[in-house]
C-alpha cells in the first residue's frame, strides 16, 4: 500500500526537452531521456521547484487516491 497521495507527471506530449526543469531539481530527480523529462517518483519530493520553469506547462503534480 502507497501512502503517497500525490504524483508527478510530465506531459509527454507538451515536453519538448529544453531541459530548463532538470537543473533546477534539488533531489535530481528529474532527467532527459530522448528529448523528454522523466522523473524518478521516488526521488521527487512534490516540492514544485520546477513546476513554474517548464515554458509549455508540461509538470504537473496531481492528487490520486491512496
Ligand atoms: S517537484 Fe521538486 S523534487 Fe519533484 S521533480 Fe520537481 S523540483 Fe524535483
Ligand atoms: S521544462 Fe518542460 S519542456 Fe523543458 S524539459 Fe522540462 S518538462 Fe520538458
Amino acid at each position: 500500500m502507497t501512502t503517497s497521495n500525490q504524483l508527478f507527471v510530465v506531459d509527454h506530449d507538451a515536453c519538448f526537452g529544453c531541459g530548463a526543469c532538470i537543473a533546477l531539481c534539488p533531489t535530481n530527480a528529474l532527467s532527459l531521456i530522448d528529448l523528454l523529462a522523466e522523473v524518478e517518483q521516488e526521488a521527487c519530493t512534490y516540492c514544485n521547484h520546477c513546476i513554474p520553469s517548464c515554458p509549455v506547462f508540461a509538470l504537473e503534480i496531481i492528487e490520486v487516491d491512496a
